[in-house]
């Protein structure tokens, strides 16, 4: 039978791919399932710390959209405006602004980095959201050590060797830890540079390290970063971010030309749309959807995952916005669209969170695992071994693998990897791509 109503989801990050995996094999013969993303590719952002510290290549934290699904229809692209009555999606693609209709809408967007905390963080601050994120950040590490050994001034060289991560969370702490063992290791190839001209800050306004976690583990990710030399400021906020330091509520200045923040995340500008258009209700700034995921007042729309705020009926609590819900979200969704379909019943949403972990640099790590709480080694073993067999496809876990392996033997790779084309083309070409690409989707496209 051929397909006659398309069920669309939009977002190809953890609950947008298992939701696609978990119905593509199931769904009703005049059904087809279509998937909308941005970017070609899925992100694996537990791993983007070890990207900053260089312990894994950024191709082996991400895995082709078209290489997790299977019988999915992919089309990379942008998703601009949803008409909710007419069921109809507006979105930029490749080959331009494109229309699609639906019969059913997954919404799986994720939420954006947030800079307009602080005075000064959009303009200096370097977020860590995304792939290009974390290699953006490993490259301004490496151009900051080229630059203090060209550089005399010793204040000069000690705020270029200062970098400052805010935020004491799951993000913050592990890229404090990742970059302490970074910066330890690429030493050895800056023979200008002097011990005790490089360190790590890491700023957290709370009084303990991982407020998710127990008061023991937090104050033992304290103390495995500081014994690796992270300076940690506890109770300490960021006031200003200038380009060459940062200021503090205690009215303190820390010289650094280098800040990275992991604090603070918002809405896409769709999901305000879809407030303002379709009615949709917002809960602390997250799509609002009964416990079986779908939108009240919204026929036809879903949603879960970041962009969603997804009612867990095991507690009675808002889902948090981490991957292990958006995964078990997204395997609920799927029976509940099925069910749907079908002319079934839906099931609430229910999830007892198994743990949680962090690394705070290499063989160190904290965990709270079903109520057990691990610290150093058997945490950071725990971690890999969790996170090697979440990741997608066999041959990242492979890859991941060899590469954990190489680090353990040999130094970190300090590849300063610039997306540098030979000039000649460059300035042949690209007044000729800009003058053809239509305004609206000149961004996307190129
Ligand atoms: C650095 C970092 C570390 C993290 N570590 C952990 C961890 O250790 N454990 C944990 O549980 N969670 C962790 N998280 C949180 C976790 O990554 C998120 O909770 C999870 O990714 C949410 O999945 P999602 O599919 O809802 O959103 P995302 O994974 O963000 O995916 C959203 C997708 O939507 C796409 N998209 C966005 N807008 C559009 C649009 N307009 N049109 C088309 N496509 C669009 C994006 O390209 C992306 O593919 C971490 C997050 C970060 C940033």
């Amino acid at each position: 039978m051929h397909p006659s109503k398309t069920l669309v989801i939009v977002g190809g990050g953890f609950a947008g791919t298992t939701l696609a995996r978990a119905l593509e094999q199931r769904l009703p013969p005049d059904w087809q399932l279509l998937l909308v993303s941005e970017e070609s590719y899925t992100t694996f952002n537990p791993m983007l710390a070890e990207v900053v510290g260089a312990a894994v290549f950024p191709e082996h934290v991400i895995a082709p959209i078209r290489a997790v699904i299977s019988r999915t229809r992919f089309v990379m692209g942008r998703l601009l405006q949803v008409d909710a009555r007419q069921r109809r999606l507006r979105c930029d693609t490749l080959a331009g602004v494109r229309e699609f209709a639906y019969d059913e809408l997954v919404l799986a967007i994720g939420q954006r980095a947030k800079l307009d905390l602080l005075p000064g963080l959009a303009e200096h601050a370097l977020p860590l959201k995304l792939v290009g994120d974390a290699l953006h950040i490993r490259n301004r590490v490496l151009q900051r050590l080229a630059r203090i050994e060209l550089t005399a001034d010793p204040a000069e060289r000690l705020a270029l060797g200062r970098f400052v991560v805010i935020g004491g969370g799951f993000s913050g702490v592990e890229v404090a830890g990742s970059l302490a063992d970074f910066l330890r290791s690429a030493r050895r190839y800056y023979p200008r540079i002097a011990d005790g001209e490089l360190g790590v800050t890491l700023l957290h306004d709370g009084e303990r390290l991982l407020p998710e976690l127990p008061a023991r583990l937090g104050d033992a990710a304290a103390h495995s970063l500081r014994r690796r030399g992270v300076e940690v400021q506890l109770g300490t906020r960021a006031t200003r971010i200038e380009a060459d330091a940062v200021t503090l509520d205690n009215s303190a200045r820390l010289a650094s030309h280098t800040v990275v923040c992991t604090i603070g995340t918002q809405r896409h500008a769709l999901v305000d749309a879809l407030a303002a258009t379709a009615g949709v209700a917002l809960q602390r700034g997250r799509i609002a959807t009964h416990a079986d995921g779908s939108v009240p007042g919204v026929p036809g729309l879903w949603a879960l995952g970041d962009c969603a705020a997804v009612p867990n009926a095991e507690d009675g609590s808002i889902s948090p916005p981490t991957a292990q819900f958006a995964v078990a979200q997204a395997q609920q969704l799927a029976e509940n669209l099925l069910a749907r379909l079908q002319g079934r019943p839906t099931m609430p949403f229910a999830y007892r969170s198994r743990g949680m972990m962090a690394t705070t640099g290499h063989h160190k790590g904290v965990a709270l695992l079903f109520g057990l709480q691990l610290t150093g080694l058997p945490a950071w073993l725990l971690w890999r071994a969790y996170y090697l067999s979440r990741l997608p496809t066999f041959g990242r876990k492979l890859r991941i693998w060899v590469e954990w392996t190489w680090s353990l033997f040999f130094p970190l790779d300090i590849t300063h990897l610039r997306f540098t084309r030979t000039a000649e083309a460059q300035a042949a070409q690209e007044p000729a791509a800009a003058s053809s690409s239509s305004s609206e989707h000149a961004h996307f496209s190129r």
